[in-house]
Order: structure tokens, then C-alpha cells, then sequence
């Protein structure tokens, strides 16, 4: 089988990635009713891997999602399909879906066979890096608000991208690299796959609410704390943040990306800023700290001995645990 395109682990079995599908009926799809993280391989290793897994364990309790595999058996998962591809670099994103009910029609997600799955890419850039080298525009489309979090909570990575897509076709038709969506009360939340940064009166700012608590946000929190810088996670204005001497983006897919224009605001001389380059230069000695690292490598007797998620449609009882 070839995997050089990414593989993928789908009831049971590992595949290549373009042959991974869920069925039409599975609730993931037709109520986006789902949850997911994606972790990064980076020069033959997964960067906070233990980090990932403890998110997507809470997002699946938080929306009652129970698919049979156990923490051990996701992570072995995950290091077979990074395994098989060989690649030194990947994109890994592991998702808990709802799956499809037992009674055809009902409402009741009790009724549902939950089902995990994984699957692995090259190594993804929400921002080129191109783009990132001259510093990316990012548009504000304020008739968009964010989803709220009373609504659809952002701590529980999700596919509700709605509000996202929407302000992607704005930005983009308006010639800027991405978007970013403020909250009802105007304070900047995120943009599609990515949480940012201001460098603000000297400080670090992360805004607190309306955000996916990301790994590379948190990565970035440490190393500021490690370097004297003086960082800030609270409300974001986008009047503050318009004026901000520095903005920059933060993903698991590409890492850190420097903004030099929001709207008709160009940062600086309009090139990356000097703390944005700095913390690049420092992320990427952190990606390779062995405390951070869990080398890619294939489980002894993987996959056979990982027991098949239940068979989709096959109602409240779901494959044993071990
Ligand atoms: N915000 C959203 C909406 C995302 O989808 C992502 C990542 O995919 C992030 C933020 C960044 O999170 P992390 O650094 O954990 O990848």
C-alpha cells in the first residue's frame, strides 16, 4: 500500500488516507457532531503529544463521546500511521465521532455507536510559508461574530466552522491571506485553525475567552515566561489590538506566523517584528527539546493487536475496551 500521501486508521485497519471514509448517516457529518486534535510530527518525532491526548480526552468527555479505544491504544494508533508513511514531518489529526444511531431517525445521540478514528498528512501551513516570511494580512469581517462559547464551546476542538468559512471567502475575495473574528463585544477571538498574539505596551497579550486553549499558545506562553517577557492572557479589544506593535499567529500546523497587516493596519515597517522572530527562533528550539519529543515508532505487533472500533449502524453496545 502506499502511503507516501498520509495514511489512515479506520475501523480497524490501517489504509491509505484516500481510502478513509465515514458513512453518510455518521452523526459527525450530518450534525458535525465530532470532536478532534491534530499534533504535529516534526523531524521524526510528535511535539507534546501527552498535551494532545489530555485535550482530546477532555473535549470527548465534554461532549459525551465514548468510542472503545483506550489513551494507550490512540497513542499506539497514532504511531503506526506516522510510522507507516516514513515521513519525517507530518499533519496527525485523531477524531471522536458520534457515529450513526441504532434507530434510523431518532434524535437521541444516546443511540449512537461513537467511533475513533486518526489520520496523517504531510505537514500542513495554515499560513504558507512564503506568506509567513513576509509577514500575513489577516481581515476583521465585523458583520461575522464569532460563534459564541455559550453556543459552541471553542475549548472542545470542533468542526462548527461555519462562522470561519465564511469569513475565509471575505478575506480572501478582499485579496488578504486569512481572517480573524472578534466576539459580540468586539474583543478578538481567532482565526480558521489559528490563535494570535499582540505585542501590546511591551507585553504579550493571548486573548482568554471565545478560544481553543491551543498547544502552540500555551508553547508560546512558556517560552515567554522562560525569555522575562511579560505576557498578558485577558480580554483583547480590537481597538488595542489594531494598535498593537506586533501580531502574530500561533498553530500547531506552521508553528508561529508573524501578521504585518490587519485591515488597513500595517505593523511596524511592515515586516515580521523583532519579539515575533525572536519567539520563532526560540519555538523551534523548543519543537526539538527531547522533554517535548516522542520519537515516531511503530508498536510491537501493531495493528492487529488493536481491537476494531463497533462496526457503524450497530446500535448502544460498543466494542470492548481491551
Ligand atoms: N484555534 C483554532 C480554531 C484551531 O483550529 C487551532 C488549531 O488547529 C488553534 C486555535 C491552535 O491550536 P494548537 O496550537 O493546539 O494547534
Amino acid at each position: 500500500m502506499d502511503f507516501s500521501q498520509g495514511a489512515a486508521w479506520m475501523r480497524g485497519k490501517l489504509v491509505p488516507v484516500s481510502e478513509a471514509a465515514i458513512g453518510v448517516t455518521d452523526w459527525g457529518l450530518t450534525r458535525s457532531d465530532i470532536t478532534y486534535d491534530v499534533v504535529s510530527v516534526w523531524k521524526g518525532a510528535f511535539f507534546r503529544l501527552e498535551d494532545h491526548l489530555a485535550r482530546f480526552a477532555a473535549s470527548m468527555s465534554a461532549m459525551r463521546l465514548k468510542p472503545p479505544e483506550t489513551r494507550g491504544q490512540i497513542r499506539d494508533i497514532l504511531q503506526t500511521i506516522a510510522a507507516a508513511t516514513g515521513l519525517p514531518d507530518l499533519y496527525v489529526a485523531m477524531v471522536a465521532s458520534r457515529g450513526t444511531p441504532s434507530v434510523p431517525g431518532t434524535r437521541d445521540p444516546r443511540q449512537c455507536a461513537n467511533h475513533f478514528f486518526a489520520w496523517c498528512v504531510p505537514y500542513v501551513r495554515v499560513i504558507r510559508e512564503e506568506v509567513a516570511a513576509r509577514g500575513a494580512s489577516l481581515y476583521i469581517p465585523t458583520e461575522i461574530v464569532r460563534i459564541p462559547p455559550e453556543s459552541v464551546d471553542p475549548t472542545v476542538k470542533n468542526y462548527h466552522w461555519g462562522d470561519f468559512t465564511r469569513g475565509l471567502f471575505t478575506a480572501l475575495d478582499r485579496g488578504y491571506d486569512s481572517a480573524l473574528l472578534l466576539d459580540r463585544e468586539a474583543n478578538v477571538t481567532e482565526g480558521p485553525g489559528f490563535n494570535v498574539f499582540a505585542v501590546s505596551r511591551g507585553a504579550l497579550v493571548a486573548p482568554d475567552t471565545g478560544v481553543l486553549e491551543g498547544v502552540t499558545r500555551q508553547t508560546v506562553l512558556e517560552i515567554a515566561a522562560e525569555i522575562g517577557l511579560p505576557a498578558e492572557v485577558r480580554r483583547l479589544p480590537v481597538g488595542e489590538f489594531l494598535n498593537a506593535q506586533e501580531i502574530f499567529t500561533a498553530t500547531t500546523a506552521g508553528g508561529i506566523a508573524p501578521v504585518t497587516r490587519v485591515n488597513d493596519r500595517r505593523f511596524g515597517d511592515g515586516t515580521p517584528g523583532r519579539r515575533t522572530r525572536e519567539l520563532m527562533a526560540k519555538f523551534d528550539e523548543w519543537r526539538m527539546r527531547p522533554e517535548h519529543r516522542t520519537p515516531v515508532s511503530a508498536p510491537a505487533g501493531s495493528p492487529a493487536d488493536i481491537p476494531a472500533a463497533a462496526p457503524e449502524g450497530d446500535g448502544l453496545t460498543q466494542a470492548p475496551a481491551s
